[in-house]
């Protein structure tokens, strides 16, 4: 699917308006008038592309010259509608932090329109921060350039990671400042996605009492994301099967990278079972269970240990909003409910099993033994008991997969190296058990254990440079680094180590 970079045509005054298509295969926008509101992105008032994905691009068969042209430019910054675009902000509800809006929407947001990927899969191109819509509320409608950075480095890093992720083709400069804590520069975020549907959105035609809505958005679902749900002889628990399956894989990802979302509010998880939504994300350092980077979360509601538990909670609001279909395709309502608790109940189930599959792999275990999931929380509460940087530890504990020397590595992560010396000698025990070459081991254990993350201290410090000296080199440079995830370089310790306490960003915030 190519983006056409029309000629130039005459306008009547004689000056030349030029035309920018996309080929949008627009599906969303076919749906009842009651999913969203139709709106155009508001323009900017002069914008400055700073990225473009070109691989994105590419991916998505899109024209990546034509869309570094000022037209193109234009279209990414919500200046000129695309032929072929027809533009709309999403309607949603969602609980945030537990207490339920009726309707949030894409106060900030414009679907363009969908593009059927090299890979046969259909994508939304979304602008994020294009200015005001109908669900705006207060809201300015735009974002921060800093923000938007932040989701382009951790939402791209998250994809090569292999992990479920909505992705970012551009970054375009709006020219304009945003008020928030202070007069900062605007952007514009080109979000790809596989859909924006979100828990949100079925929680959207709940609150109406809309059931035609939800069935209308099921079928949407199933078609979209989940095809062989429509041949189950019971589809909507197919659907809601699916989605649990999705999530609970995805937030597994997310607790062996040490990621942490900051705000798994229902409009925040997707159904298609992509992560979305960067705002105060980030990567862990010293292992600490408790941790909370989200200046807003004074709870700790969204930890990195409560994960799991909020996201069966956003499930069962699924469920919920669920219900009247598997009522009917079970015949009453206990069944119905007795449906969706069945359901539920495979998420905790599935979580754990993803959980302790990747935890085996980090290890460098191949087989599963009685003892795997006990040796593994072992060496977690030692790390947690001793502040060892989560990544660094597994990364090292790869070289002393290798070669028994390398365990020095590990154990001064450790603030009491004794406590990694008893775990290690538990650890090669449980290694005799396998026919496998250290070497092979270790090689196994680097393609999951990966060297770079996005630490806080070096996203700050790019979007600091960005925002406050126009440098955008450090930007570059993370991005280069984050791209190659596996494999560690000379003269990249920058990138691999941890903050000096001077470093350390405590919180991220939801100054967006
Ligand atoms: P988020 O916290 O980004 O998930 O956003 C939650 C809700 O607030 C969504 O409905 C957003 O569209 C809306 N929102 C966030 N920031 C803004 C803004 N600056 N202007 C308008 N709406 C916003
Ligand atoms: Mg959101």
């Amino acid at each position: 699917m190519r983006i056409k970079h029309n000629s130039s045509m005459a306008s009547k005054d004689g000056s030349t308006l030029e035309t920018f298509h996309i080929h949008f295969e627009n599906s969303y926008s076919r749906l009842p008038e009651k999913f969203y509101a139709r709106v155009a992105p508001t323009p900017a008032p002069s914008p400055q592309l700073i990225k473009l994905n070109l691989q994105l691009a590419k991916e998505l068969g899109l024209d990546s010259d034509g869309l570094a042209t000022p037209e193109g430019i234009e279209v990414l910054a919500g200046s000129r509608v695309a032929t072929g675009s027809e533009p709309l902000a999403m309607a949603y509800a969602g609980h945030q932090f537990g207490y339920f809006v009726r309707q949030l929407g894409d106060g900030r947001a414009n679907l363009l329109g969908e593009v059927i990927g090299r890979d046969g899969v259909r994508y939304d191109i979304q602008l994020k921060g294009s200015g005001r819509t109908p669900f705006s509320r207060n809201g300015d409608g735009r974002a921060t350039l800093a923000a938007v950075m932040r989701e382009y480095i951790v939402s791209e890093a998250m994809s090569v990671l292999g992990v479920p992720t909505t992705r970012a083709l551009a970054v375009v400069a709006t020219g304009q400042p945003v008020f928030r804590e202070a007069a900062l520069p605007g952007a514009v975020l080109t979000r790809v996605a596989t859909s924006h549907l979100r828990v949100g959105t079925f929680q959207y035609f709940l609150a109406k009492g809309d059931v035609e809505g939800i069935r209308t958005l099921a079928e949407y679902a199933i078609a979209r994301h989940y095809p062989e749900a429509a041949f189950a002889p019971r589809r909507y628990r197919a659907l809601l099967d699916g989605v649990i399956a999705r999530q609970a894989k995805l937030v597994a990802q997310w607790m062996l990278l040490g990621f942490i979302h900051g705000v798994m509010n229902t409009d925040n998880t997707s159904i298609s079972g992509e992560t979305i939504d960067y705002g105060p994300c980030a990567f862990m350092e010293a292992y600490d269970p408790k941790t909370v980077f989200s200046s807003i979360d004074h709870q700790g509601r969204y930890s990195y240990s409560n994960q799991p538990h909020a996201l069966h909670w956003n499930l069962t609001r699924l469920a919920e909003s669920l219900l009247p279909l598997l009522v009917e395709e079970e015949g009453s309502d206990e069944a119905g409910l007795a449906s969706a608790h069945a359901a539920l109940e495979q998420f905790g189930v599935q979580f754990e099993a993803a959980r302790d599959a990747g935890m085996r792999e980090k290890l460098g275990l191949t087989a599963e033994y009685v003892g795997d999931t006990e040796l593994a929380a072992d060496l977690l509460n030692r790390m947690a008991e001793n502040r060892a940087d989560y990544t660094l530890t597994f990364r090292r504990l790869c070289d002393a997969a290798a070669d028994v020397n390398g365990a020095r590595g590990v154990r001064v992560l450790f603030a009491e190296p004794a406590a990694f010396d008893a775990w290690e000698v538990l650890w090669r025990q449980r290694l005799m058990k396998e026919q496998i070459s250290p070497e092979e081991r270790a090689a196994r254990m680097r393609r999951v254990n990966p060297v770079f993350i996005p630490r806080n201290h070096l996203v700050e410090a790019a979007l600091q440079a960005a925002t406050e000296q126009q440098d955008f080199q450090p930007f570059e440079a993370l991005l280069d680094a984050l791209a190659h995830p596996y494999n560690d370089s000379p003269g990249m310790d920058r990138y691999s180590t941890p903050a000096r306490p001077e470093e350390y960003v405590h919180q991220t915030f939801c100054g967006t």
